[in-house]
């Protein structure tokens, strides 16, 4: 009867109450070996290229890629906030923003190196998941579908965190797979979607390069089969940029097929995180029905870098760090919180790395699925407050200027439509919206005016 009870127990628990774990999402680390701090604006940073750098400060400036110390105080922030992590996601991109010349093969393996020991000295037991980016290649952005002397040694670095059958994979196109540590029904699979960069001359004419696309769909098929539930972690994300209008990464066809591996398979993504584009934001995939199906969490970068992409306009930010709630039972997104430092109180100040927000409490939703997801979008298209919120939360505190009418169109749009066409046809459809609503705030004041004087 005792063990009877105790089934029952046992089963009801199982089924009802998540055992709540953290993991951490650390992106766009971009280290500047020679930032310099000096009153000689031409000489701080070679990642300002041309611009003068007139307030260089100890801890970094929104001009330049990050400094060691901004490097090293975002780790040891990590430790101080969660030094138990169930693992750490960390998602590339190392190198400055320079030009090729100025930089090199092996430049580009020692800052990956010296990387990869900052995070192994300050979280020596924790497995790492960890993501080329298209900086952490030479030349940029050529990462190649099969094996070169990058992926090895890459390879060798993450030996300690790569499991036996992960260095071949990884040597080979630079994507793997592993079973996430103690967690029974989890699974990790790291991509490498720089073959799919439309900067990416060496993949432009193939139709799944490395076979990396095939090689998904059958780890999907046999999670499915094993009762498994996925992470996707990768750098370089499907859909478009929402700080640029019309600015995809992929190339079309890789988006397309992209999208309809998530919309095959969502039953096992539990969720996909991505960095690339240093801000905080999300992507919503839907079903053909339009039911919310996943969510891609893009986690904003440690480098304050102010992109110099065209069009782009003040596109700074704070650096910011990222940790996950999950389900360790189902691997179910339960929360998630942004840690940042206000670079500017930092250096005129002192470093304090502070939460910026939590999700739940923030969008008022129940926990991070892809329905709770869609709620927070809707709240965000639907509310100016709510699209204020996210959208200073974008630039993770940096750009505080009001988010009007085709800021809104061009972040809802981002977020709702990864595909293409469906892209095209949201910023259309929001634009009229968003004129319907001007022309409606401008009757009603005619009409209180006309009130007012007659
Ligand atoms: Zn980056
Ligand atoms: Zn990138």
């Amino acid at each position: 009867m005792k063990s009877l009870i105790f089934l029952l127990f046992a089963l009801c628990k199982g089924f009802s109450s998540a055992e709540r774990g953290y993991f951490w999402h650390l992106t766009d680390l971009h280290l500047d070996p020679n930032y310099t701090v000096t009153s000689d604006p031409k000489r701080v940073c070679p990642s300002a290229g041309d611009q003068l750098v007139t307030d260089a400060g100890k801890w970094g400036n929104y001009l330049c890629d990050s400094p060691l110390a901004l490097i090293n105080s975002s780790i040891l922030a990590m430790r101080n906030i969660q030094p138990d992590p169930d693992f750490i996601l960390w998602t590339g991109d190392d190198t400055p923003h320079v030009s090729d010349e100025n930089l090199g093969e092996d430049a580009v393996l020692k800052i990956v190196e010296q990387l990869t020991k900052v995070i192994q000295e300050v979280f020596p037991t924790t497995k790492v998941y960890s993501a080329l980016g298209n900086h952490d290649f030479h030349p940029k952005n050529q990462l190649p579908p099969q094996n070169n002397s990058i992926y090895t040694r890459i390879a060798q670095f993450w030996s300690p965190w790569l499991n036996n059958e992960s260095i071949p994979s990884f040597q080979k196109g630079a994507f793997y797979r592993e079973d996430i540590v103690n967690i029974s029904a989890g699974r990790v699979i790291v991509l490498n979607t720089n073959l799919y960069y439309d900067s990416n001359r060496d993949t432009a004419n193939l139709d799944d390069p490395g076979d990396q696309l095939k090689w998904l769909e059958d780890e999907l098929t046999s999670a499915s089969q094993q009762l498994k539930k996925v992470y996707l972690v990768g750098h370089v994300p499907p859909g478009y940029f929402e700080k640029k209008r019309g600015k995809p990464w992929f190339r079309e066809n890789f988006n397309k097929r992209y999208v309809e591996i998530i919309q095959k398979h969502h039953n096992v993504i539990q969720g996909q995180f991505f960095g690339h584009h240093h801000t905080d934001s999300f992507r919503m995939f839907y079903s053909n029905s339009g039911n919310p199906i996943s969510t891609m969490f893009i986690a904003p970068g440690v480098s304050p870098w102010k992109t110099t992409l065209p069009g782009v306009d003040n596109g700074a930010n704070n650096p910011g760090i990222r940790l996950f709630e999950y389900d360790r039972n189902s691997l179910q997104v339960l929360d998630m919180v942004t840690y940042y430092l206000n670079l500017t109180f930092a250096n005129n100040v002192a470093p304090r790395w502070e939460k910026e927000y939590r999700l739940t409490e923030a969008f008022q939703v129940s926990d991070g699925s892809a329905q709770s997801m869609n709620n927070v979008l809707k709240k965000i298209a639907d509310d100016p407050c709510y699209l204020q919120k996210y959208y200073e939360y974008n630039s993770v505190s940096y750009d505080r200027n009001t988010c009007e009418d085709n800021c809104r169109v061009d972040h809802v749009c981002a977020i709702r439509e990864v595909d293409f066409t469906k892209y095209d046809e949201c910023l259309k459809t929001e634009s009229s919206s968003s004129m319907i609503l001007v022309q409606k705030t401008l009757i009603s004041l005619l009409l209180s005016i006309y009130v007012f004087l007659f």
